[in-house]
């Protein structure tokens, strides 16, 4: 199964992640401001997250690539805020 690392020393708690992921993976914590893996077991391996996070902060490990279907482009426009 799929493992997603978030580096917590490079998240800056955007919830960029949080909004993308289609199946609700990440949760995201008041009292830290960093988001977290907290539904691996709904994750479909789509590798949205990686792609949209700005600090490059999540990894992920032992998937099986499928094609990105989930782009939302208004997402990737929020990007331009972090940059
Ligand atoms: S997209 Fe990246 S920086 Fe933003 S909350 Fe998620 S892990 Fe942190
Ligand atoms: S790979 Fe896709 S489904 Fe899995 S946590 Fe990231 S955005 Fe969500």
């Amino acid at each position: 199964m799929i493992q997603i690392n978030i580096h917590e020393k490079s998240c800056r708690g955007c919830q960029l992640c949080v909004e993308t992921c289609p199946t609700d993976v990440f949760a995201f914590s008041e009292e830290t401001q960093l988001a977290a893996v907290d539904r691996i077991e709904r994750c479909i391996e789509c590798l949205s997250c990686a792609f949209i996070c700005p600090s490059n902060a999540i990894t992920q490990t032992n998937y099986h690539a499928v094609k990105n279907f989930y782009w939302d482009i208004e997402h990737v426009k929020k990007l331009g805020s972090f940059l």
